[in-house]
C-alpha cells in the first residue's frame, strides 16, 4: 500500500465531494446551523448539554463571553497537542521531538490563552509546567509513544449521518494506525486518577461512535479493527496505561439514541439550569443566578 495518510485522505476527500454542498432549510443540518452556527452537533457539544444545558445555551446558543478558561481545559488541550506532535513527527519521518521540545509546547500553550485562567486549589502556573512536564517524559518513556504501525492520522476531525433525524455528528479522532489486523484509534485522556474498568465502559460510547462515523467515511477502504484509550495520570509520578475498548453495536445505538433526546432538547429550546459540581468550573457562573458556589458545590464525581 502507499502512504496510509494520503489514502486516507483521498477516501475522505472523496467522501466530501459527493455529500451535498449545503443543507437544505428544512434539514437537522440547516436547523442546527441556525441554533449554534454549526451544521453539526459534535460530542463535546453533546457532552456539555447533558453536563448542564444551561451552559450549553450560553455558550453554543447564546454564544455568550466566557469569564475565565478552566485550567483542567486549557492543560488537557496542551497535552493533546504534545502527544499528537509526537506522531505527527512519527508520520513524517522525523526523529521524535525531544522531552525538552515537547515540553516548551506545553509550557506555550498554556500560555496562549486570551482569557484568564482559572486554576483549581493548590494549583498554579508552576504547577501546571511541572506536571506537563513529568507527564511528557512519562509518555515518552512508555511504549505508547511509538505504538506498533504505520500513523495513519493524527488530530483529524470525522463526521457523518448517523440518524437521519439529527444533524451530522462531528468528532475531533486523536490517532489512527495501521496495523496487520487493520484500523486502531486511540483516544488520549488525561486525568487525576488511573482509571478502572467502570470509567473505560462509562467513556466508551465516545469511541465506539468515532469507530463508527469512520468506518463509514473511510467508505470501505479499511475498517476499525481495535479501539483504545491511553490515559495519563496527572501526578507526582505520571502513570501510562492502555485501556482496550471492545466494539458493542447495542452500545453505539443507545449512543445515537441519547445524542437524539440531547438535540430534541436543543432545538425546542430546552435549557434548565443543572447545579452542581459543574458550577465549580463553569465560565457563565457569573451570569447564571442558579450558580451554587464552590463551598456549597460537591465534588467531581
Ligand atoms: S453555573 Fe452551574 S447551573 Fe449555571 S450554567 Fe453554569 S453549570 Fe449550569
Amino acid at each position: 500500500m502507499g502512504v496510509p495518510g494520503k489514502d486516507m485522505a483521498d477516501a475522505k476527500v472523496k467522501a466530501w465531494e459527493s455529500a451535498p454542498p449545503s443543507p437544505s432549510p428544512s434539514t437537522p443540518s440547516a436547523e442546527a446551523l441556525s441554533i449554534t452556527g454549526r451544521p453539526h452537533l459534535s460530542w463535546t457539544q453533546v457532552s456539555s448539554y447533558q453536563q448542564c444545558p444551561r451552559a450549553f445555551a450560553f455558550k453554543y446558543v447564546e454564544r455568550a463571553e466566557a469569564d475565565f478558561i478552566p485550567s483542567s481545559l486549557l492543560f488537557g488541550s496542551a497535552m493533546h497537542e504534545a502527544f499528537a506532535k509526537v506522531h505527527e513527527c512519527d508520520m513524517e519521518g522525523l526523529p521524535c521531538p525531544s522531552s525538552a521540545e515537547l515540553a516548551g509546547k506545553v509550557s506555550n500553550l498554556l500560555n496562549s490563552s486570551l482569557l484568564p485562567v482559572k486554576y483549581s486549589k493548590g494549583e498554579s502556573s508552576e504547577t501546571l509546567h511541572a506536571l506537563g512536564q513529568r507527564m511528557v517524559d512519562a509518555f515518552l518513556a512508555s511504549p505508547e509513544a511509538r505504538p506498533e504501525g504505520q500513523v495513519v492520522c493524527v488530530e483529524d476531525r470525522t463526521s457523518g449521518v448517523i440518524d437521519p433525524q439529527i444533524p451530522p455528528i462531528e468528532g475531533k479522532v486523536d490517532f489512527v494506525r495501521l496495523t496487520k489486523d487493520g484500523l486502531v484509534l486511540r483516544d488520549y485522556k488525561t486525568s487525576r486518577s488511573r482509571w478502572n474498568p467502570d470509567k473505560v465502559e462509562e467513556s466508551a460510547p465516545q469511541l465506539r461512535l468515532y469507530a463508527t462515523l469512520l468506518d463509514r467515511e473511510l467508505d470501505g477502504w479499511r475498517r476499525i479493527t481495535a479501539m483504545e484509550f491511553v490515559t495519563v495520570t496527572k501526578a507526582v509520578k505520571p502513570v501510562v496505561t492502555t485501556h482496550a475498548v471492545a466494539m458493542r453495536q447495542e452500545s453505539v445505538q443507545a449512543c445515537i439514541d441519547q445524542i437524539g433526546q440531547v438535540w430534541d432538547g436543543i432545538r425546542k429550546g430546552v435549557f434548565p439550569t443543572r447545579p452542581g459540581w459543574p458550577c465549580r468550573t463553569c465560565p457563565y457562573a457569573s451570569r447564571c443566578p442558579a450558580a451554587i458556589n464552590p463551598a456549597g458545590a460537591t465534588d467531581e464525581p
